[in-house]
């Protein structure tokens, strides 16, 4: 079995959001040359593509906020290319969360993001859709919160990248790899496109052997890199494994319901959460929502449990929410992975006693809206050493090792 060999001072594993962010970073700094790898480009089982397209910055977290208002400032100077756009978000409160969350504005304001009070009075004239509201105390409304497009996002980062010379390499699999003076990481490339379920196989079972491919389905590689980033998002613990570390993050089924409101235009507003957990925006004619299950369990699962997750958990919430809601059709709907550390902050940084290895994963479900700010920041570290825009030291993946613990995000739904 022959392996070819290439060299690359940078290889990028992963071309989600994140990793094409980091890319682009890259490729504005002087990192040498820089490659991605991903065993699919498309990103079909990638979070990147199944996610909800909200962007925020209202968090109860500073490290959260800050991330996440440097990227949608930045979404700001690009919003028709990436399909921005500052719709708000509305947190609707019980009085048994409001005043905690009247605390968290404090901070949104305090860092410049600003975040309209509403009484009950004022969210039913912002969304008179919105008629049940006994149980309600009031709301907070993210004003420069949004939409964005995250498939256009990705290509846009994808874009600049390749502008300034970084290669993307799809159907490529990374299966191992091991320091000497350079890393050197071994990869299947499979010649044709595969299909829809073999991607999911793969990626599910994670094969590290050098027999798990037929060779007549494509070649072995070897790269040799002085840099080497994992960007594998829900599959980021199995490639911290092949390159010689633990993280301790899990990927988490999470389900989204598309559906017709037949009696209602959802279209004028933008991301509402229900106090329920239940999260609600437009999309195209539809309306999009999604649910965290409670005791949903660790594991690479995609099912979407169609009627049954849209009748259990998403339309009673919206039926006790307006009467809009009372006649509602079941469209579509799709799961994705959540990629879950155990404080629900992402990891980012260099690995610790691994030279040449960093990392930027688990997001816990929100990474599309800091991934700018992430990959300027990881491309700070990779070029100087230290991050100079927005600092992430808090977010290092040695905290779990080491005790030096930051308080958890409370604001994922
Ligand atoms: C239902 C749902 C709703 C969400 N809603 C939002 C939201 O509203 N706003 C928000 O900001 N975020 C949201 N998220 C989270 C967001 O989508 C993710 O945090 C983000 O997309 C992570 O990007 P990534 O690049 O790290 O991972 P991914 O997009 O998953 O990319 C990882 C890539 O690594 C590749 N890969 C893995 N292992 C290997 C290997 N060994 N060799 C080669 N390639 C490999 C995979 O093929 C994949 O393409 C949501 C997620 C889900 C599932």
């Amino acid at each position: 079995m022959s392996t070819a060999g290439m060299n690359s001072d940078v290889l990028v594993i992963g071309g989600g959001l994140i990793g094409s962010s980091i890319a682009m970073g890259l490729s504005r700094r002087d990192a040498g040359s820089v490659t991605v790898v991903d065993l699919d480009l498309g990103g079909e089982w990638s979070s990147s593509e199944l996610n909800a397209g909200g962007v925020r910055a209202t968090w109860s977290q500073r490290v959260n906020l800050l991330a996440s208002k440097s990227s949608i400032e930045y979404f700001g100077t690009v919003a028709d290319s990436i399909g921005y756009r500052d719709c708000g978000y509305l947190w609707l409160h019980r009085p048994e969360s409001f005043s905690s969350a009247l605390k968290a504005r404090e901070m949104h304001v305090k860092e410049g993001w600003a975040v309209d009070v509403l009484d009950v009075k004022q969210i039913r004239d912002r969304c008179p859709f919105i008629d049940k509201t006994d149980d309600l105390a009031g709301g907070l409304f993210g004003v420069k919160d949004g939409l964005v497009n995250p498939n256009r996002l990705k290509e846009h980062y994808r874009e600049l990248a390749k502008e300034a010379g970084v290669v993307f390499m799809d159907g490529v699999f990374v299966t191992e790899g091991n320091r000497s003076s350079d890393w050197k990481i071994r990869a299947f490339r499979f010649k044709d496109t595969l299909k829809s379920e073999d991607k999911r196989r793969i990626l599910e079972q994670n094969p590290t052997s050098r027999d798990s491919f037929d060779g007549s389905l494509g070649e072995w590689i070897e790269f040799s890199a002085g840099q080497v980033v994992n960007a594998a998002g829900a599959w980021a613990p199995k490639l911290a494994s092949i390159l010689g570390y633990e993280c301790p993050s899990v990927p988490v089924r999470r389900q989204i319901s598309l559906f017709h409101a037949r009696d209602l235009d959802l279209t004028p507003y933008g991301m509402i959460i229900d106090p329920s957990g239940v999260y609600f925006h437009p999309e195209s004619i539809y309306g999009l929502s999604g649910f965290a299950t409670p005791g949903e369990s660790a594991g690479f699962n995609f099912r979407y449990d169609a009627d049954s997750f849209f009748e259990e958990h998403i339309w009673p919430a919206l039926y006790e929410r307006s009467t809009g809601f009372e006649s509602l059709r079941h469209v579509s709907g799709w799961a994705g992975l959540y990629e879950n550390s155990p404080d629900h902050h992402a990891i980012v940084g260099p690995v610790n006693g691994l030279p040449g290895v960093f990392e930027a994963h688990s997001f816990s479900g929100h990474g599309a809206m800091q991934s700018y700010a992430v990959g300027i920041a990881i491309a700070e570290q990779m070029t100087k050493g230290r991050y100079e825009t927005l600092d992430f030291s808090d977010l290092s993946g040695g905290r779990f090792k080491s005790g030096r613990t930051i308080a958890s995000e409370t604001w994922v739904i």
